[in-house]
């Protein structure tokens, strides 16, 4: 797929990124998820920010309504009610790569996947654009579909487009992706001297900043450079969210939070979801990913090589599969490093400010031993049972804290809008 070709280029000229893959086969740490923990995931609104499966609907022309079982896919309406997952942000990914020059189009492209599966299941699963939206779709046991653009690239420098995104129903934009773009500088590429930086946002930035605000979009710093971040901090009226971040005192990796931000996050009344990446959760999984990146980058050029030598085109699911058997070198983590994420995000920057932000369908299977698919969310509830929280701190991160500040993002939009006119 298209972000994994992005994720090894940026990972091979940068060593920051390092996209991998793990085994697909079934894990050794299964866990029975009792009666209690099924209890409390059951009376939850479960929400997860941030799933790549939209890459899927328009390249593979995948069906979210998919019951395949050799499907090695994060998510479908099966795998989320299964686990009991009632809202996903669809992330709204553009490859910069590959999309010169026609952001916005590819953009439009993907929102539109989102709808199309939507409209091809309406007993299952709505479009959600409130929090009114989502408690509804949850009395009416329907998966609800929120989307969130992964990369400020998306809007192509113009507050117009930002907007025509918020009327679509996006409600929520990562300021970066791994690319520095034109206004917002990323963790991806901060140390490439061929980049040209801004030293965080620029005018232009904060002013996209505050029109989030005015709109009602949440503003995502999952991504952004670290002065990116404390410049979003200082201007955002709102609460911001990390839709897919870990914590950088567990995992070394630049796109994860610092202990400051994190507490940062707490003062501005905002929440970190947690990425499911093995590479961003546990240290010995990123060391070895880095330690491979650059020979698995070479095996990938060298297909892609004889593959334009022949005048074809590049097959993803092929170089996928190339992806996995590198990734299937390094042995997957067990799902505590997953959780001791949470569990330090809930200590440094408290309960309120915690949430779930797997980053499905966007790392290739490289989650946590026991997490193969949405299905397997009741686990994480287990394991936060057994660490002795409570079944409303667990609510609070499986959903509550995430609506809390999109709440409020919606009421500080009403307020701005009350007192002011549009950005030119
Ligand atoms: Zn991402």
């Amino acid at each position: 797929m298209k972000k994994r070709i992005s994720l090894i280029t940026a990972c091979f000229l940068l060593c920051f990124i390092v996209a991998v893959q793990a085994p697909a086969q079934s894990s050794n740490a299964d866990i029975q998820v009792s009666a209690k923990a099924r209890a409390i995931q059951e009376s939850a609104i479960v929400v997860d920010t941030h799933a790549d499966t939209p890459q899927r609907f328009l390249d593979e022309g995948f069906d979210i309504g998919s019951t395949d079982p050799n499907d090695v896919g994060h998510l479908s309406l099966d795998k989320a009610r299964r686990g009991n997952l009632n809202a996903e942000f669809f992330s709204i990914w553009v490859d910069p790569a590959t999309n010169q020059g026609h952001f916005a189009k590819h953009t439009f492209d993907l929102i539109d996947s989102v709808y199309e599966q939507a409209a091809r299941h309406p007993d299952r699963m709505i479009m959600a654009f409130s929090v009114a939206d989502i408690e509804r779709a949850h009395r009416e046991h329907k998966l609800a579909a929120c989307m969130g653009i992964e990369g400020g690239h998306s809007i192509e420098n113009d507050i117009h487009l930002l907007r025509d995104y918020y009327r679509l129903g996006v409600r929520y934009m990562t300021l970066s992706w791994s690319n520095t773009n034109e206004w917002a500088d990323s963790s991806g590429d901060i140390d490439d001297p061929k980049i040209q930086h801004h030293n965080g946002l620029t005018d232009f930035g904060k002013q996209v900043v505050l029109e989030m605000n005015r709109l009602g979009m949440m503003v995502d710093i999952s991504h952004v450079a670290d002065k990116t971040f404390w410049d979003a901090i200082a201007v955002t009226k709102a609460p911001v969210i990390a839709s897919h971040s870990s914590a950088r005192a567990l995992v070394d990796a630049p796109r994860n939070m610092t202990d400051d931000m994190l507490r940062a996050v707490t003062k501005n009344g905002g929440v970190v979801q947690v990425n499911f990446f093995s590479g961003f959760d546990d240290q010995n999984f990123w060391n070895a990913a880095k330690a491979q990146a650059k020979d698995k980058a070479a095996a990938e050029q060298k297909y892609i090589d004889d593959l334009k030598a022949q005048g074809k085109e590049v097959n993803y699911i092929e170089l996928d599969r190339i992806d996995r058997e590198w990734t299937a070198k390094i042995p997957r983590p067990p799902l505590k490093s997953l959780i001791d994420h949470i569990d330090h995000i809930a200590k440094v920057a408290g309960v309120d400010h915690v949430g779930l932000g797997s980053d499905f369908d966007g790392v290739s299977g490289a989650t946590p031993q026991g997490i193969d698919s949405a299905a397997d969310l009741p686990k994480i509830t287990q394991a936060l049972l057994d660490r002795g929280y409570s079944a409303d701190d667990i609510k609070k991160i499986l959903g509550g804290n995430l609506l809390r500040v999109f709440g409020e993002v919606e009421r500080v939009s009403r307020d701005l809008q009350a007192q002011s006119s549009p950005a030119k």
